[in-house]
């Protein structure tokens, strides 16, 4: 991975902008040079993979080919009106749904598969961790991003660094933040040049749980805007199977009636479902023995007990689905008004 030492380790870049401490927080903190999520682990969300794949992942793969159908003057005939809607390429990609759905998993796979080095920014944290600051550090972001192309930033919970409240409601440092992160996006499309000559790729991921709130102006430049939604009965026996893959599963558990049982459940709650029954097992095992007891117990009699179907009826009855009808219909309606098909 581009980034990286011999040894595996990301390597010190020199940064030379004007913010070297501000870059030095922001490598430890935001920057993860392996997230180690393959497409395979993000269950179902075959229609988002495709699109992101398309939107993202090809054209890092092959930048030459992409650039090649921008210079072409047939594809900017047939594409003229999303052109001048944009004023220029596509500049991002925002990723939008429930909570707990996979958007974060989604964005840590296309890194992943892209060999791209990740930038994961809460917008939130970033906000009341720099408040005042988040300007500056929008702007580092993106200079850290271009020393560390080709790179993917992830920008989480984005209504909070850029809601749509009114201008006059709006605090001045909230505005200065918001025009910067739009120069920034804007920016993306020409980050310059390595050394071999060929381009500095760096990708805008965001995503969020309320799009309705997201500044316009934004909403623009955030071209592909990705449905993330609930998990469907496949996806949530894709989901059920994923979670099982490192625990011991008794003959009786039947991962369709789960399925069926679980529908409105987000991959979050289907996976503590998953969760909490295979704590079950250990459950049963403690139960009744003293602390002394258990510390004394062989490791593999704790580990030997299988997740059984009672175990699911179990977790059933505590995890209940977290997202309401209300918000999905929400979700829906702002898809087919802005959603990317
Ligand atoms: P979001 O960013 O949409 O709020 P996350 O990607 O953070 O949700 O998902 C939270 C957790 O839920 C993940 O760490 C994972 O365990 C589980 N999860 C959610 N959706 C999926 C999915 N489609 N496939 C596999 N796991 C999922």
């Amino acid at each position: 991975m581009n980034g990286d030492s011999e040894d595996g380790k990301p390597k010190k870049l020199q940064y030379e902008g004007p913010d070297p401490d501000l870059a030095a927080m922001l490598e430890r903190d935001v920057l993860e040079t392996t997230p180690g999520v393959r497409w395979d682990d993000v269950a179902g969300l075959t229609e988002a993979k495709r699109l992101l794949e398309e939107a993202v992942v090809l054209p890092l793969w092959m930048p030459e080919y992409f650039q090649k159908l921008y210079n072409k003057k047939w594809w900017r005939v047939q594409n003229w009106k999303r052109m001048m809607e944009l004023g220029d390429r596509g500049k991002g990609v925002l990723m939008f749904g429930p909570p707990g759905t996979g958007k974060t998993l989604l964005a840590k796979a296309v890194a992943t598969e892209c060999g791209t080095t990740f930038f994961n920014v809460s917008s939130a944290t970033l906000a009341s961790k720099w408040r005042g600051e988040s300007e500056r550090m929008v702007r580092c972001l993106f200079d850290l991003a271009r020393a560390y192309a080709p790179s993917t930033i992830f920008i989480d919970e984005i209504d909070s660094l850029c809601n749509a409240r009114g201008a006059s409601g709006e605090h001045e440092s909230s505005r200065r933040v918001k025009s910067e992160l739009l120069v920034q996006v804007d920016g993306v499309s020409n980050s310059g040049t390595n050394e071999d000559g060929s381009r500095k790729i760096v990708m805008v991921l965001a995503a969020t749980n309320f799009p309705w709130d997201i500044d316009e102006a934004l909403r623009r430049r955030l071209e592909k805007r990705i449905y993330i939604p609930l998990p469907s009965f496949e996806s949530r026996k894709e989901l059920i199977r994923i979670n099982l893959k490192t625990v011991e599963v008794a003959q009786d558990v039947d991962i369709d009636e789960v399925a069926r049982r679980t529908e409105g459940y987000s991959g979050d709650d289907l996976t503590n479902v998953c969760r909490d029954a295979s704590l079950n097992g250990m459950r049963r095992k403690i139960a009744g023995k003293t602390r002394d007891e258990i510390k004394s117990m062989p490791k593999d009699e704790i580990s030997k007990d299988p997740v059984a179907m009672c175990d699911f009826e179990e977790a059933l009855t505590k995890v209940q689905r977290s997202v309401s009808q209300s918000d999905i219909e929400k979700h829906e309606k702002w898809f087919q008004e802005f959603g990317s098909a």
